[in-house]
């Protein structure tokens, strides 16, 4: 990897070179990801699937590879357990709809956990409030880990599906999710992963974790926005009964009624983003050239030096201290008297320095109320970041803190 290969990072942010440290929210692009979009709209670019003309033909190729390259990628066993979304978000809205239709009655229970991002959380509420089934949450220990032994007590035949982060997006903790799913299939209870969070950091393996359901956003990967996936065995996909309706999910449509298309189309109603799988695959042979388990590296060391330079300074409280974590960690600033610096100052005070840092709740209301603050500083590290990009942030966050004092 190349830092040059990422046009964006050489620009100036209010006279300051940019440190890009909100890399949880949105990655950026290298060059070959750029490329592939315009290269798409300038040479191949055609309707999918159904078409006999030249174009359609290669655009069909180059969709179904990057699924391929995807499959491979995450592990998965058939590519047609690889299922195109818009993102994570849509993957979980998917999984809940559909997994709630055919799975969950009154009564019936679904357990995520105290740290999940909003869209591991909302998808279940509604169909909760749908089926009238009860969610179920795993609380953190005082280290702010799950409390396994209070998810073990959980389990029930009333359970019926267990949802987790891979890798909280506020604390950056890896939860120990091979334990999760080795407990919940103990009970014959299936287990969907959050990998947002995992997917850009860590090699993910499909076949190691043996989850039954894994969701990722391409954004978070280096690739384009609008695209993400959801993976699910063969054997529950099978099972599931189709989302949205429309073209391409069906195999006839008559008055008298209709039949559906088979994996993975039967759940990629209208036009795909052919444009945006093609470049999502571009992007992940990009990680895979880097390699994957250099990028871990190199993010976790960047997470320590960030952490270890962050205990020098006063005041400072960073979250699960100490504990391995995944490129991402959050902080908040407490004054001589104890008092919590806002957020928000901390993080207008960075940007004026060039420093891209995300503050407020992060989309996870639940976990920043158990924190009993009003947000945090997020603080998240791409494969781009390096250690002197550490030095500038802390440097401008001492000159913020001396500001505010
Ligand atoms: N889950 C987690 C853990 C996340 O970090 C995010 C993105 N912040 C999401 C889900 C939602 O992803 P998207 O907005 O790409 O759908």
């Amino acid at each position: 990897m190349l830092r040059s290969d990422f046009p964006i990072l050489t620009q100036q942010v209010h006279g300051r070179q940019l440190v890009y440290f909100d890399n949880a929210a949105t990655s950026q692009k290298p060059q070959c990801v750029i490329d592939a979009i315009g290269e798409a709209y300038s040479t191949w670019n055609a309707n999918i699937h159904r078409g006999t003309h030249h174009l359609s033909q290669v655009a069909t190729a180059k969709h179904e590879q990057a699924r391929t390259i995807l499959a491979q990628m995450i592990g998965a066993k058939d590519s047609r357990e690889v299922l195109f979304t818009r993102g994570t978000t849509e993957g979980l809205n998917m999984l809940a709809f559909t997994f709630g239709q055919e799975f969950i009655n009154q009564g019936d229970e679904i357990i995520v956990s105290a740290m999940e991002h909003h869209s591991n959380i909302v998808p279940w509420q509604m169909l909760c409030e749908r089926k009238r089934a009860v969610l179920r949450v795993i609380p953190l220990r005082d280290d702010l880990t799950l409390d396994l032994q209070a998810y073990e007590r959980m389990l029930s035949p009333r359970t019926k599906l267990v949802s987790v982060a891979h890798v909280s997006n506020v604390l950056g903790i890896i939860n120990p999710v091979e334990e999760v799913i080795r407990l919940a299939h103990a009970h014959g209870v299936p287990v969907c992963i959050d990998g947002a969070q995992s997917a850009p950091h860590l090699p993910v393996d499909m076949q190691a974790l043996d989850c039954d359901f894994f969701v990722c956003s391409a954004h978070k990967m280096y690739g384009p926005t609008g695209i993400g996936l959801l993976y699910g065995k063969l054997q529950w996909l099978e099972q599931l009964p189709p989302y949205q309706g429309g073209g391409e999910m069906i195999e006839h449509v008559h008055w008298s009624g209709t039949t559906y298309n088979v994996l993975p189309y039967r759940f990629e109603a209208g036009t795909p983003d052919y444009v945006g799988s093609y470049a999502w695959g571009v992007a992940a042979q990009y990680m895979q050239r880097c390699g994957l388990p250099s990028i871990a590296d190199h993010e976790q060391d960047l997470t320590t030096y960030a952490e270890q330079q962050l205990s020098l300074i006063d005041g400072v409280r960073v979250y699960a201290a100490g504990l391995p974590k995944a490129g991402v960690l959050s902080l908040n600033v407490y004054d001589a008297r104890g008092k919590l610096v806002h957020p928000f100052d901390i993080g207008t005070l960075l940007d004026q320095q060039g420093v891209a840092v995300r503050i407020g709740h992060h989309c996870a209301e639940p976990l920043i109320d158990a924190l009993q603050v009003p947000g945090t500083v997020r603080v998240s590290f791409g494969m781009y970041n390096c250690r002197s990009e550490v030095d500038v942030f802390i440097a401008a966050l001492q000159r913020a803190l001396s500001m505010l004092r």
